[in-house]
């Protein structure tokens, strides 16, 4: 529940008084509880009472992998049993969280592994945020080091959060914008909505409305640079095609000095052309962006590739000359698995 519905909650099916949910909201968003018993300013008999209405949705954390690089993949299992994983990526003095939203994904792209997985299930919302507030016990536990063994200012917490795990966050609508407002609350986490990317494969009727729910950043995964190919590596584009993608895009409510991030994975011979790199810097014309690109992490059975260092740096170029901020995203936390498109819900 966000916290305006806690409220209703408390008041009409508890008969509480209202500063009840806020002392709860904080319990559980703030102080990250996972058991009314543990809300000891309440008193028993409410606890008791909460108790028996309802339960802490959370999630419980099977086992921590750790990569060479630093980045930490947890595995985790949601109250029906299934498998889900959050990726914990250090970046300068960013900790960026990566969530997932569904158990699998009926999406089906052609080089995401999570597509394949025969189990598909939406998470709730109680479920996406545990996995941040997992991730914050760990880090709080096990803080990041730097090679010389010091712990950086920014090693003892999650500091931005991406919608980039398992899943497609827009086709669980409901329940990752109620995941958002209560990170966004401030009774809670208190995430800056600067902080948090919602990223999506074009669910297109749902882009203009997360920008109304929610003022948080979008990504999109844009990955070809037409229609044809567009439509046999993302089977949605056949639904709301590319020019359907870019006018949503182009009327999303973009808040001032933010922009969209354009998404692109590279797979060797298939979409890093320089012909791609022409086509795209013409569909972008005018939309307010920076350009993701990802070189592919194959993974074993993988039908694509990782294309050439020269093709990357080559169709990095043509964008940056076209005036677009560039970044490659090369792959982190590939050795055990926790790259993109690489989660699978299975320890690598
Ligand atoms: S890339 Fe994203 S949307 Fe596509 S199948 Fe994988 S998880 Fe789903």
């Amino acid at each position: 529940m966000t916290r305006s519905e806690l409220t209703g909650w408390v008041e009409e099916t508890l008969g509480e008084k209202r500063f009840r949910a806020e002392q709860i909201f904080r319990w559980l968003h703030d102080k990250r509880a996972r058991s009314f018993d543990a809300m000891t300013n309440l008193s028993k008999a409410l606890r008791v009472k909460l108790g028996d209405a309802a339960r802490v949705g959370s999630l419980t954390l099977d086992e921590v992998k750790v990569a060479a690089d630093g980045t930490r993949k947890l595995l985790l299992r949601t109250h029906a049993g299934h498998r889900i994983e959050s990726v914990v990526i250090p970046m300068g003095d960013r900790v960026t969280l990566c969530v997932s939203s569904q158990v699998g994904c009926k999406i089906g792209c052609d080089f995401c592994l999570t597509g394949r997985m025969s189990v598909r299930q939406n998470l709730s919302a109680a479920e996406i945020v545990d996995q941040v507030y997992h991730a914050q016990e760990n880090l709080t536990e096990q803080p990041l080091q730097l090679p010389n063994g010091e712990t950086p200012a920014s090693g003892r917490r999650v500091t931005n959060i991406v919608y980039m795990g398992m899943g497609e966050p827009l086709d669980n609508y409901d329940q990752v914008v109620r995941s958002l407002k209560n990170l966004l609350d401030d009774l809670g986490q208190n995430f800056s909505s600067r902080r948090i990317t919602v990223s999506t494969s074009g669910i297109v009727p749902k882009i203009g409305q997360l920008g109304r729910d929610v003022p948080v950043n979008l990504a999109i995964s844009l990955n070809a640079s037409h229609d044809a190919q567009r439509d046999r590596l993302i089977p949605i584009n056949r639904k709301w095609d590319i020019a359907t993608l870019m006018k949503a895009l182009r009327e999303f409510p973009l808040a001032h000095r933010r922009r969209i991030t354009v998404e692109y994975v590279l797979l060797d011979g298939v979409t890093d052309a320089p012909e791609d790199a022409v086509r795209l810097v013409r569909l972008l014309r005018g939309l307010r962006c920076k350009v993701n690109l990802i070189p592919f992490n194959p993974w074993p059975g993988a039908p694509y590739g990782r294309p050439t260092a020269e093709a990357v740096e080559r169709f990095g170029a043509t964008l940056r000359d076209a005036g677009y901020t560039v970044t490659i995203r090369y792959s982190k936390g590939d050795d055990i698995g926790a790259a993109c498109g690489q989660l699978d819900g299975l320890a690598a």
